[in-house]
């Protein structure tokens, strides 16, 4: 595996340590994150694992690796107490709203993609949907059963994990033993289907009024929320994986009963590396309807939020979130968000100050060690924040170049060039935003020379329409007439 160009060393939540990374099939790497349920607009809480897990995408594609990254989308059986009580959480948004529970699917999955792609995160190689694979889902139950970790009562099948854990530790990855999960369920005294408080639903038996609902060997029901991850990440990647992710808040229950789920059913753990990012919160609350600090993404973007000072650009929420390591909590506030909009376009800056720099004969700075340096940082568990600390401390070496009191050689100059558009854009997957507010005025602003020179010949002025051709040419552009108007390119 000599194509791999970096050692990387990783925060297993598994193991709770650092381990080298070291995937199954090398250079070969399965990653799964869990997605989101898509029954309301992309929130900040959206933003972090997208984009957390983004970068890790890149890096790990960056050093070599081939990745099948797969994300799922939550599209059915996510019911607002966990996982087995109340309504479905997109069948009541569908309600509310007097449309198919497809339509908010679709409404919402659309515009957690928008707001990916204005984030710059990379979409997965496959999305798979919790719908398109209830087959999948029944024939794992039905292999939980047959092993005697599952129970059926009234039509709805029940993880058993008093009996997993005779066989296997349950709470692993959570750290939660069973003795004390007693303390953390809520229920539930006199009438229940379970045997025991803490067992999961695998299958629900559907209320005559559930209009997400599919044929089992059971009832007439749907997948309990864990089931789809253990389904789809072992159908796309195989019974043992190397890496999943999501946010801490899945480590328990969702990411436990994933586990128990798979090693029910394979008898062997699911996942080699569990990776988790830490929360955000909101001026240092947790964010919440009832709080009022619920912050949309489109409403970051456009400002539109009591909560807001101003507009935030999503290259601005990307760089904020790659300041703080993905394992330390992210606090949002408006002076936090300002510093790190300053941040951003200092280095932007400096990006754009360095394509303006012309090489000198000899050299003051040595660029191998910036970019040693940012490698290091990239190994040390997806280091960004020290990342962006050494672009900084670049950014000195490139102002005090422009003013030449530093020097930078040919070859320097290039391994500086090189590592700022390595580190910046492809691997913190960061976009000059305001370069690309010009190159569409270029656009307007060319097409508004076009269109006057129509004008110009439509009065017969041959004058200024040549004036306007042969200085646009002069520019670079070329202008062709034809039939349907005129095109323009560089040329
Ligand atoms: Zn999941």
């Amino acid at each position: 595996m000599n194509e791999i160009s970096q050692k990387i060393f990783l925060y297993n939540t598994l193991t709770r340590r650092k381990e080298e990374f070291i995937p199954n099939h090398p250079p070969h790497v399965g990653m799964y994150v869990c997605g989101p349920t898509v029954y309301g607009d992309a929130h900040l809480g959206h933003a972090r694992p997208a984009v957390t897990f983004d970068v890790i995408y890149r890096y790990l594609k960056y050093c070599g690796y081939k990745v099948r990254y797969v994300r799922n989308i939550t599209d059915v059986g996510h019911l607002e107490n966990d996982a087995d009580e109340g309504e479905d959480k997109i069948q009541r948004k569908a309600r509310l709203e007097q449309l198919e529970p497809m339509e908010i699917v679709q409404r919402y999955t659309n515009s957690y993609h928008r707001n990916m792609d204005q984030l710059n995160v990379l979409r997965p190689d496959i999305e798979p949907r919790a719908t398109g694979h209830i087959i999948e889902q029944l024939e794992l139950v039905k292999k939980i059963l047959k092993n005697g970790f599952a129970y059926e009562s009234e039509g709805s099948v029940y993880f058993d994990v008093e009996n997993y854990n005779r066989k296997y530790p349950y709470g692993i990855l959570s750290g939660r033993r069973l003795d004390e999960l007693q303390a953390f369920s809520r229920e539930l005294e006199g009438i229940s289907e379970k045997r025991s408080p803490y067992d999961f639903a695998l299958w629900k038996k559907a209320q005559p009024t559930h209009i997400m609902r599919w044929p089992s060997p059971w009832s007439d029901g749907f997948p309990g929320w864990h089931l789809e991850c253990s389904a789809m990440g072992a159908r796309y990647l195989g019974e043992t994986f190397d890496i999943h992710g999501g946010g801490m808040d899945l480590i328990f229950p969702h990411h436990e009963a994933e586990i128990a789920q798979s090693v029910a059913a394979n008898g062997k753990q699911p996942v080699r590396y569990w990776l988790h990012n830490n929360m955000v919160t909101i001026n240092g609350q947790k964010m919440g309807k009832s709080l009022g600090n619920f912050i949309t993404l489109d409403e970051i973007f456009s400002g539109n939020h009591p909560k807001l000072e101003k507009a935030y650009s999503p290259m601005n929420i990307r760089f904020f979130i790659l300041q703080a390591h993905y394992r330390s909590t992210l606090d949002f506030s408006n002076e936090a968000l300002q510093a790190a909009e300053k941040g951003y376009k200092r280095l932007m800056e400096a990006w754009n100050t360095l394509q303006t720099l012309t090489p000198t004969d000899e050299s003051t700075y040595d660029a191998n060690h910036l970019r040693n340096a940012c490698f290091e940082a990239m190994n040390d568990d997806f280091n960004t924040p020290v990342v962006i600390a050494h672009l900084f401390e670049a950014v000195k070496t490139i102002n005090n170049a422009k003013a030449g009191t530093e020097k930078l050689d040919a070859t320097q100059l290039q391994i500086l060039k090189d590592t700022f558009s390595t580190f910046l854009f492809n691997i913190l997957g960061l976009v000059d935003e305001k370069a690309g507010d010009n190159s569409r005025l270029t656009e307007e602003l060319i097409r508004l020379l076009i269109d006057i020179r129509l004008e110009a010949r439509a009065r017969k002025d041959w004058a200024t329409s040549d004036r306007i051709r042969d200085q646009l040419k002069e520019l670079g552009i070329q202008l062709k007439d034809g039939k349907d108007g005129t095109e323009w390119s560089y040329l």
